[in-house]
């Protein structure tokens, strides 16, 4: 006999309110335009996607384990010692294995208050209490983190450039972090926008000093390859050793391994996203001011839109989506009074700014 008539999940399980994605369809509307996923609107390499086609004749093949030519490939580019890094089915994977293995009942996991889903949905899925720390003006506060930490504390997250924020934490504030957390403490710099801040290593250099230090990193942003679901960390030999021994051996496929590496070496194709997203966002930002919205100066792919209160947002977002435009509302995130746009192509953002514009200007006298 058990305790339970029916099965029943492990605890927190059903605290996890399930991920929502960015949408991308509008009823009765064609022809939308998704600016809600910060998906990069030049897609991914040429080099990436005769890649993907090779791949097919091998598909009877089953994946090798080690992701040796990726994680070889990735060294070489980042200047990183292949034998540090994990791959994984997206960021997301090493997020979750990163919660599986440091973290369990009665073990606390801090992100920021607008910090990124997966760490908490993470966090409850391996049992451990989520602790949502303050921001400073949308922005993470490296001490409220350390205020937070407890004998309890098993991992810190921080997206750096963070999501839905768009801001970073300045370099001397993050080794502050990184010096000052207790040792037992695995720090975790989630660098998904990473490559869209030219100078901005990742916290790579961090890793290599601290043994506590893990970085995460995705081809989902800036390689336009979020549809294939690859991402990778970089931490000491001994917690790569322990993620290792939790991955799935075949948690990626041939496809997967074969496409990142082409993209990964197409460094011409990042380049040239980059620069364009620089331009657009910065245009971008200047049209919603001009249409007086502001947004902090964003370090990623998106520009988080500050509308006066949540009824505007919405209002907004209505606007936009009945004229096919679909941004991400983020009250989820606490933020229930901003819009979260991806940086689209140069159309999508033109339109998006004289759709914002046309609805204030209707709205300026109430
Ligand atoms: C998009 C994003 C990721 C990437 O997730 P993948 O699983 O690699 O697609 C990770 N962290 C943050 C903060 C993100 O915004």
């Amino acid at each position: 006999m058990t305790k339970h008539s029916r099965p029943t999940p492990q605890p927190g399980i059903m605290d996890i309110e399930l991920y929502e994605g960015g949408a991308s369809k509008v009823e009765g509307v064609d022809n939308v335009v998704k600016l809600s996923s910060n998906e990069n609107p030049l897609g991914p390499s040429e080099a990436a996607i005769k890649a993907y086609g090779r791949a097919g004749h091998d598909l009877h093949r089953y994946p090798n384990t080690d992701h040796r030519a990726l994680r070889a490939a990735i060294g070489e580019i980042h200047g990183l010692d292949p034998d540090r890094i994990i791959c994984g089915a997206g960021s997301d994977e090493i997020i979750n294995l990163l919660c599986q293995a440091y973290a369990g009942p009665k073990d606390e996991v801090i992100y920021p208050e607008h910090g990124f889903s997966m760490y908490k949905i993470s966090a409850l899925a391996a049992g451990a209490t989520p602790v949502a720390v303050r921001e400073r003006e949308r922005t993470v506060d490296v001490d409220e983190i350390l205020a937070d930490v407890s004998r309890k504390t098993r991992l810190v997250f921080i997206a750096n450039p963070a999501n839905p924020t768009s801001t970073m934490v300045g370099k001397k504030e993050l080794a502050r972090l990184a010096r000052e957390l207790p040792k037992h403490v695995v720090l975790v710099l989630d660098g998904a926008y990473a490559e869209y801040v030219e100078t901005f290593d990742g916290g790579a250099s961090l890793v290599e000093r601290f043994p506590n230090v893990v970085m995460t990193r995705t081809f989902s942003k800036i390689y336009g390859l979020g549809g294939l679901r690859i991402g990778w960390g970089f931490a000491a030999k001994d917690i790569i050793d322990v993620l290792n021994r939790i991955r799935g051996p075949f948690n990626l496929s041939t496809t997967q391994l074969d496409v990142a590496e082409a993209a990964v070496r197409d460094q011409a194709h990042l380049e040239r996203c980059r620069t364009e997203n620089a331009r657009l966002r910065a245009w971008l930002a200047e049209a919603l001011a001009e249409h007086g919205v502001p947004s902090d100066t964003s370090c990623t792919n998106f520009v988080l839109a500050r509308f006066q209160n949540e009824s505007e947002a919405e209002a907004v977002d209505g606007h936009l989506k009945s004229n096919g435009i679909i941004v991400r509302r983020v009250g989820g995130y606490g933020l229930p009074h901003c819009l979260r746009i991806t940086v689209g192509d140069e159309p999508s953002v033109r339109r998006v700014a004289h759709l914002i514009g046309e609805f204030k200007g209707a709205n300026a006298d109430g």
